[in-house]
Formats: C-alpha cells, structure tokens, sequence
C-alpha cells in the first residue's frame, strides 16, 4: 500500500487556490486536485494513484472514462451534437425507444441534470392531477419524505428539511407537504386527509441522507397507497438507479413499478449531464408541445452516451457484480465494526453504502476519517457530519474492494479519535 505525502506541491496547492479565488465557494472539496482517471482508479496532478470509493456520488457507475462510452462520445460528437427540439434528430427516436424497452415505459422524456429529471417528474404529476385526476386548479400537493434529497432548485429545497440547503432562500414553491421517511401509516394519513394529493416522491434508498435503507416492504407498501388513493408513485432513482444497488433499479428489490421514474447520473457513465423521466402514456401524455423542455434535452450526444451507458450496465453484468462486490463490502465492515467502536453501524446496498461514525453530526470524526483515506489511496466523502459514503464504480473487482477495506481499516484502527 502506498502512502501519499501529507504536504502539497505547489501544483495541487495552485489549483486549490485558484478555485478558491474565482469560483463561488458553495462546495468544500476534498484537498485533492484529480487530472485522469481510468476504471475505479483516479490519479491526482502529483500522479498519486486513488481508489475512486464516490464515484461523482454514483454517477460514474461504469467506471471512468470507460472506452466504449468515451467512443460513442467521440463518434456522435463528430458528426452532430445539438439540434435543440426545434427539428428532429437521428438519434433522439433511437435513444427514446432503447430507453422505454430498457426500463419497461410508454415514454420518456430526456434532460440534462438529475434535478431537472425531478423537476420534470413534479411537473407531470401537476399536470397529471388537473387534467385527470380532477384535482382544482393550483390546488395539487406533492408529498416528500423526510430527509429527502433532489437537487438545488427552488422546487427541490421547497421540500427539503436540510437546514444548510434551504437558509435564505425563501419564500419556498407551495404544495409540498412532508411526511417521516420508511412510515406507511403516515403516508396513509396524509393521502386519507388530502383529496389533493397528486404524487408521493420517495428515494428507494435516501443517497444524501446517509445511505439510509427503509425496512423491507416499504416500496411495496408505497405502490399499494398509491394506487388505492389514486396517487402517483414517483421513484427518484437518480442516485439508486442503473445497478447502483445490485439490481437494475432498486425498487426491482420489491418488484415495484412506479408511475414515474426519474434518472440521471449513470445514465452517461459520468460523461455528460444526462437525465430522464419515465412514465406511460397516461401521464406522459397529459403534456404538449410547448409546455416543458431544455434546449439540451435529449441532444444527440447525450443520445448516443446514454444507449451506450445501459448498454455496457448490461454487456458487463455491473448490477450482478454490485452486488456481489457490495456483500464482500459489508461483511468486511462489519468485521470492522467488531474492532472499533468508532462505526456505529454499516448499512447498504449493492455498491450503496455507509459507515455511520459512533459520534455526534457536527464532529469532524468523519471528515478526519476521509482525510486520513486519502492519504492512504482512498478517496470519499461524510454525508450529514458523521456518516460516511462508499460507492465505487460498479466495475471494482474483488482484489480491489479488499484493498479498499485494508485501507479503511487502517484508518479507522490507527486514528486518534
Ligand atoms: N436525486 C437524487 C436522489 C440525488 O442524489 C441527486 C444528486 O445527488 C439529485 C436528484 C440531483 O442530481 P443533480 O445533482 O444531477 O441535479
């Protein structure tokens, strides 16, 4: 195991400061500056070599750069990369039907990022509630779960209970109401009382939140309310979806289908902004000509990334291999977890999983943690103060998540916290 010089050359240390100088200071980066990456593998400006254990927070699910996206890429941008909507591509059609046969919908409707595909979803069900499910003009409320995560819209912290997201942004969009996460009694109660429900929007597991995995049966319970109420059933699977969780979505875990589905992320491989909403005709086609879109909504690049993206989910067996990879995980954590008293609890799915840190959310335990990871050849992240992330592409092998978790032990059994 190599180890990685604590003090920065001035390579890493200008890039730093040049971020820190001209950009808006709305994120808090790791200290690492990263030039190239192939696979899991990620190499910073001063050519140390890292376990990639983010993954762009899962976006880059097929690892990096992988060649055959990066060639569909370099094919399709040779010949034609943005029409906007105003004419038809010879792509977008192609990319439409791959992705309805893939996912199992009428229709689809592409965007760029995973909150636009949000947003597309929330607009839908609105739509959805006055044209058929009778709700009253501007009356429709969509229901969130608790500790939620979508995005940094308006529309997506109007519904967020994440104090750092929301301070000073009010006034928030109206008709969105909250109920706890993994609480069926509540969400009966609110549909109960609100005739006006129109949508519930839920991720199968909450990414942001913590890696937070509902008790089984949840998602099976959140379909039945929802079609007993007339509800629509809305899937965020953003961070979860394309073989994160060890399955093609995680709400195949219960055999679920929602009425809308909504992806992003490792939809390109990490290539490209890409997004989408799935839903079949009966919702999708409450909305017309004129009334949503992005002039780089379903571009031809983003057509010819995404087709190839699933495909390579698909040639290369990564949610079978996710999960596989994902039990070997977890089960060396928890043999962890028997050495220290510093990981309160290790919980996941597939190659989705986390480390909650046995101290309180505004230590700088976990922080700590990730800095010694790094130094040590890993790189990853604390989510909400004291839990850590662990989300690999889904192309790591068994060597490399051993060497992961040797890596991790060592940190954790050889800090001072
Ligand atoms: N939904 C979920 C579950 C996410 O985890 C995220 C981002 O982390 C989003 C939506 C928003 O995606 P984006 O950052 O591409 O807008």
């Amino acid at each position: 195991m190599h180890y990685i010089e604590t003090t920065y050359s001035s390579a890493t240390q200008d890039a730093i400061d040049l971020e820190w100088r001209y950009g808006a200071h709305n994120y808090k980066p790791m200290p690492v500056v990263l030039s190239r990456g192939e696979g899991v593998h990620v190499w910073d400006v001063e050519g140390n070599q890292y376990l990639d254990f983010l993954s762009a927070y899962s976006a880059v699910s097929q690892g990096h750069c992988h060649p055959r996206i990066v060639n569909a890429m370099i094919e399709q941008a040779q010949r034609l990369t943005l029409t906007s909507r105003a004419f038809h591509s010879d792509r977008l059609g192609e990319c439409e039907k791959f992705m309805c046969e893939y996912f199992g919908y009428d229709k689809v409707l592409m965007m760029n990022s995973g909150v636009e595909g949000g947003e597309t979803a929330l607009k839908l069900t609105r739509k959805w509630a006055y044209k058929v499910k009778g709700v009253p003009a501007n009356q429709a409320v969509t229901v969130y779960a608790t500790g939620n995560f979508w995005g940094r819209t308006l529309a997506a912290i109007s519904s967020s209970t994440d104090e750092s997201s929301t301070n000073d942004y009010g006034p928030f969009l109206p008709g969105a109401a909250l109920v706890p996460y993994d609480d069926l009694n509540a969400l009966e109660d609110i549909f109960k009382k609100n005739p006006h429900v129109a949508g519930f929007m839920v991720e199968p597991i909450q990414g942001e939140a913590g890696v937070v995995v509902p008790q089984e049966g949840y998602l099976k319970g959140v379909r039945e309310l929802c079609t007993r109420y007339n509800v629509l059933f809305i899937a965020d699977e953003v961070q979860t979806g394309i073989g994160r969780t060890g399955k093609r979505l995680a709400c195949d875990w219960e055999g679920v289908k929602p009425d809308i589905l909504v992806l992003g992320k490792a939809l390109s491989g990490g290539t490209m902004p890409v997004s989408a909403a799935l839903a079949d005709d009966e919702v999708m086609m409450t909305i017309r000509p004129g009334e949503h879109g992005s002039t780089y909504g379903g571009n031809p690049l983003a057509c010819a990334v995404t087709i190839e993206a699933l495909r390579v989910v698909e040639d290369e067996k990564l949610a079978e291999n996710a999960e596989a990879m994902g039990q070997l995980f977890r089960s060396r954590m928890e043999q962890l977890q028997q050495k220290t008293s510093l990981v309160e609890l290790v919980r996941g799915k597939g190659l989705l999983n986390a480390i909650v840190i046995n101290d309180t959310e505004d230590s700088s335990t976990a922080y700590d943690l990730c800095l010694s990871m790094m130094h040590k050849g890993l790189l990853c992240k604390p989510t909400h103060g004291n839990k850590i992330r662990f989300a690999p592409p889904l192309v790591i092998n068994e060597a490399q998540v051993n060497q992961a978790c040797d890596i991790i032990e060592e940190a954790f059994l050889g800090s001072q916290f």
